[in-house]
């Protein structure tokens, strides 16, 4: 893109703050399909600040905010959009490394908006904004949008600081991986000062469970395989095994992941003839390459594709391409430790 500027650090510099620094503008916060907390958080939380300074913003993407999210401070405003009405002096985008990702919206947003930012921690981040702020280093985009807020002077007022902090919180599996940094908590801290109360976002991310989702569970744990050599575990969900709104509930990789020995772990989840693929690493091996084989991404030790049905093939060739990223790796794992 002509024009365009790029910034990889930890702060924003000019370039990255002069969009925002207008009195009052209109904005469109754009966000990426099946919105998770970082995205929402980031875009709920500058919006915020900018509507606090005056401007109009509108908040939205390809599919609606999920209902587990329900708690996030002016989520209620987020739609699902289709096409985009009128014209914005700024279209930002967070957490969506490619610009598909949009499900087309995105070359409606550079026609409508003067202006399109690109504020993203993904690795494989395509570039495709005017303006490009790629911190790889940052464990959410929450953690950027917190120093972003800081570089406008915006005041964080507690539903900002709750949206950036269950963004920082969810990314980080509860501040358990490891791209957690002394910054994540730092942030986090501050935050916390600002208004967020850790113990209520917490309740709403894991203490809501629905009455029958500890049933599911059990039917979905007892789907989970390990390899013989421990080194690989998977779970396999035909459609239909269990709700769709259950495993949108839960993060279900996270249990083959939790054993000792394993160094990748995968989920398979078949709907609508299509089989969404979630990679979990330990350290050993980048999941985000394997992923981008099947036209997927995300990060060194957590990422995901979609490739076609039926289950049984698209597990079988992804396990067949993990088992070769991991045939270059030392034989025997060491049990424990090692994070995210
Ligand atoms: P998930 O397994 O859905 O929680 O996603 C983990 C990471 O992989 C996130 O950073 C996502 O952005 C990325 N990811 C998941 N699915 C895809 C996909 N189909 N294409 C590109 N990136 C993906
Ligand atoms: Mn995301
Ligand atoms: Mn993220």
């Amino acid at each position: 893109m002509s024009g365009a500027v790029t910034l990889t650090g930890t702060t924003p510099t000019e370039a990255v703050l002069a969009p925002f620094r207008a009195q009052a503008g209109r904005a469109l916060m754009l966000g990426h399909v099946h919105p998770d907390a970082d995205v929402l958080g980031t875009l709920l939380a500058l919006g915020q600040a900018l509507e606090a300074r005056g401007w109009s913003v509108t908040y939205g993407g390809p599919h609606p905010a999920p209902a587990a999210l329900v708690f996030l401070p002016g989520v209620e405003r987020y739609q699902r959009l289709h096409t985009l009405d009128g014209r914005f002096d700024v279209a930002v985008l967070t957490d969506c490394p490619n610009p598909q990702r949009t499900e087309g919206l995105i070359d409606q947003a550079r026609r409508a908006a003067a202006t399109v930012v690109n504020i993203d921690h993904h690795p494989d981040n395509r570039r495709y904004g005017d303006v490009n702020w790629i911190d790889v280093s940052a464990a959410a985009t929450g953690e950027m949008v917190y120093e972003l807020l800081v570089g406008l002077g915006a005041p964080l007022t507690p539903p900002i600081a709750t949206n950036l902090f269950t963004a920082l919180h969810t990314d980080t599996g509860s501040f358990r991986y490891s791209n957690v940094t002394p910054r994540t908590f730092r942030t986090a801290a501050a935050l916390v000062d600002a208004g967020a109360a850790p113990a209520f976002v917490s309740e709403w991310l894991y203490e809501r469970r629905a009455p029958d989702a500890l049933r599911w569970l059990g039917e979905a744990l007892a789907r989970v395989e390990v390899s013989d050599d421990g080194r690989l575990a998977w779970l396999a969900l035909p459609s239909g095994s269990v709700p769709e709104k259950f495993i949108e509930s839960e993060e279900l990789v996270n249990y083959p992941r939790s054993v000792a020995t394993v160094r990748v772990a995968c989920l398979f989840r078949e709907s609508l003839g299509q089989v969404k693929v979630s990679l979990r690493g330990k350290g050993d091996v980048d999941v985000q390459r394997i992923a981008a084989r099947f036209g997927g991404g995300g990060h060194r030790n957590a990422a995901g594709c979609t490739i076609a049905g039926p289950l049984a093939e698209a597990t079988r060739v992804v396990l067949a391409a993990v088992r070769a990223a991991l045939a270059g790796t030392p034989e025997a794992p060491e049990a424990g430790g090692s994070a995210r």
